[in-house]
């Protein structure tokens, strides 16, 4: 079978990290069952530069027809001055909107290797395996009404509106609850129902799905204050979590720090089954290190692998890189970002070859076997 890839490298380390995914998808077509095309289109400031625009229609209708995007990065000091309207942000947050992309995945998984990027003891995060699943097109970033108006007299009063309906939340925990199913099994649900009656919502619609759809799964409910706090004391007691947008961004930011390394952390948005999904790094386009070969890749592959896992159903492949990437870290390759006593540190390109090797490694292994 043949999955069309829009890939949308954007600014910054972008291309430079995507080229490691370019590699291993040329890899990947020629050692494996699959056959993967890619097509490269521009968003962000890379869009802003050739079109005037963060994303064109025909970037979005092209990324429509895919089977999937993966995108680097957008933004970056060149584009500060331009119009709102126009920044390079707004194509990202436009291609969600239109593609409808309700469900945002974080997983946050330690590695052995880098158990000591953590600044939590290492006893605390051995083994640390979340999914976070954030509810990402509804809630207080969205909900009218919204804005800030003149009360007179030099003051003002700012307004945001949390809402949530029930399909809403039916959606975003029937992806939870099948995610836990391929995984340990269980769901925790955070909101705030002590005090919010969107909360309480939540928290009764999650109660009744999982009753009526998934009664196999194990479901607990938590005030999303306690989910912060029990993140750092004790982490291991989480599978999957699904939550609300605004909780969301923050618990999925705390749980990814758990791990300690932006540039290993991948990241799925998701919206209809079937429909096309977006992966991409959790980190920005790092101007810092622009240009330099310095950029980790892991976070660009490991979203690529989440693409293979979810939207073109290759968890095998997905496994495969991922127990590469694992051996490879274990081995003390080491980009900058990452780099440890003792490990050997390798460039951008270096580490996308260190990858490329260890998966001729495994083949090579199961051709013996
Ligand atoms: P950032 O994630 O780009 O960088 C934060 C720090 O982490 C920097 O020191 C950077 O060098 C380092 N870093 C990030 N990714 C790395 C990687 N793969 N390998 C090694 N080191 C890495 O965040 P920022 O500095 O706050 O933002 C820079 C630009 O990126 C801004 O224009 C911001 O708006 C944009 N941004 C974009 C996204 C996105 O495209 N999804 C997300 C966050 C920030």
């Amino acid at each position: 079978m043949t999955f069309n890839l829009h890939i949308l490298p954007g600014d910054g380390i972008g291309p430079e990290v995507m080229a490691e995914v370019e590699k291993l998808v040329k890899w990947l077509n020629a050692k494996t069952d699959i056959k993967i095309k890619t097509v490269q289109g521009l968003v962000g400031g890379a869009s802003i530069d050739a079109y005037g625009k963060p994303l064109t229609a025909e970037t979005l209708d092209a990324c429509k027809k895919s089977d999937a995007v993966l995108l680097g990065a957008v933004g970056g000091p060149k584009w500060d001055k331009v119009d709102y309207a126009i920044r390079p942000e707004a194509g990202l947050l436009g291609l969600r909107k239109e593609l409808d992309l309700f469900a945002n995945l974080r997983p946050a998984l330690v590695f052995d290797a880098l158990i000591d990027a953590s600044t939590l003891k290492p006893e605390i995060v051995r083994g640390l395996d979340i999914l976070i699943v954030r509810e990402l097109t509804g809630g207080v970033y969205f909900g009218e009404p919204r804005g800030i108006e003149d009360l007179g007299n030099g003051k003002r009063r700012g307004v945001n509106t949390q809402v949530y309906t029930t399909d809403e939340i039916l959606r975003v925990g029937r992806v939870a609850f099948e995610l836990a199913r391929k995984r340990r099994n269980k769901v925790t649900s955070c909101e705030k129902a002590n005090v919010m009656e969107s909360g309480k919502l939540w928290r009764e619609e999650i109660t009744k799905l999982h009753a009526a759809e998934y009664a196999d799964v194990e479901l607990e409910h938590m005030y999303a204050d306690n989910c912060a706090m029990q993140l750092l004391r004790r982490p291991s007691q989480f599978d999957v979590i699904v939550t609300d947008n605004l909780f969301g961004d923050i618990l999925s930011d705390e749980a990814a720090m758990l791990t300690g390394s932006l540039g290993m952390l991948p990241s799925a948005s998701l919206g209809v089954k079937g429909s096309t999904a977006l992966y991409e790094p959790v980190h920005g386009s790092a101007p810092d290190i622009a240009g330099q070969g310095k950029a980790n890749p892991l976070a660009t592959i490991l979203s690529f692998a989440m693409c293979l896992r979810y939207s073109f159903d290759r968890g095998d492949l997905a496994g495969m890189i991922e127990s590469a990437v694992q051996k490879i870290l274990d081995g003390g390759t080491r980009t900058p970002d990452i780099m440890a006593p003792g490990c050997k540190e390798t460039s951008t390109a270096g580490m996308g070859d260190a990858l490329i090797s260890e998966l001729d490694k495994s083949v090579a292994l199961k051709g013996v076997a």
